[in-house]
């Protein structure tokens, strides 16, 4: 089968340790990004360095017709897609439940459950061996709030986490006799832009304490199980959220 990765959120943090370990892997890779066209540019050489193809794609992914035509985009460049990562995402500003506005758990929700279910249903569509495809993976980035729920925080952004655990289960069950499988990967605290986005800097300095294994993780030591589910060595990998969090 031919390897040819989607990355939503490509650009950065996790989502760019993806593309580039799935290159020493042997993928082509599509570079999925929001806003960040010289970021997604420079995930686009690392790829091309490890001697594979690339190619930066902006698509708001909450957008049903973007992420269609994001579809489209990669298969004129790449090929069919056949494989997936849905790493974009935000947490929306933190802060106390009670001061949460609408408009800032709407676009984490938006963004987060509705943009991966629509980057997964695209990808169905297409991967499905019941539709003439090729089958394929999908990895979906879940996160440690799911279970630990971010009170004081985000509670809104662990709740789209909660969503991301069920699509997983479901989807891996209806997609997976169509010859796809669908798994997810929960990280804890990763060093990457998200906490100074939601308006702590600091976060990853201050929790990492509070992590068994007494520190935070890389973006490389998250992206690292998502390429496993993504590869062979995972065959038999179907509908599991693997936790990466140092034991938190
Ligand atoms: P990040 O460094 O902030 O990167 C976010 C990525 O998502 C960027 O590439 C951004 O693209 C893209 N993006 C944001 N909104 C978008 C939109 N509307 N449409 C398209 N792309 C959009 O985040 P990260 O820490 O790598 O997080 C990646 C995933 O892991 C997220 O789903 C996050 O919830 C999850 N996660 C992270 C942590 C952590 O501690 N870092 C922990 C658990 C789970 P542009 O910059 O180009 O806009």
């Amino acid at each position: 089968m031919s390897k040819i990765l989607l990355v939503t959120g490509g650009s950065r943090g996790i989502g760019a340790a993806a593309c580039r370990l799935a290159a020493r892997d042997g993928w082509d890779v599509a570079v999925g990004y929001g806003s960040d066209a010289s970021a997604a540019k420079q995930v686009v050489a690392s790829v091309e360095a490890a001697g594979r193809r690339a190619v930066a794609l902006q698509a708001e992914v909450s957008d049903e017709k973007a992420v269609i035509a994001l579809f489209d985009r990669v298969e004129e460049a790449l090929g069919p897609v056949t494989g997936l990562v849905n790493s974009a995402g935000i947490t929306g500003r933190a802060s106390p439940f009670i001061e949460a506005s609408v408009e800032e758990m709407q676009r984490t929700l938006d963004i987060n459950v509705m943009g991966s279910l629509l980057c997964c249903r695209e990808a169905a569509r297409r991967m499905g061996k019941g539709r003439g495809g090729a089958g394929g993976a999908i990895v979906n980035l879940s996160s440690g709030a799911a279970t630990l729920g971010s009170p004081g925080e985000f509670i809104w952004y662990a709740a789209s986490k909660g969503a991301i655990d069920s699509m997983t289960i479901g989807l891996s069950k209806e997609l997976g006799p169509e010859g796809i499988r669908v798994n997810a990967v929960a990280p804890g605290l990763i060093e990457t832009d998200i906490h100074a986005s939601a308006g702590i800097p600091d976060r990853v300095e201050r929790m990492a304490p509070t992590v068994p294994l007494g520190r935070s993780g890389s973006a490389e030591e998250a992206a690292e199980p998502v390429v496993w589910l993504l590869s062979e060595a995972a065959s038999y990998i179907n509908g599991t959220v693997i936790r990466v969090g140092g034991g938190r």
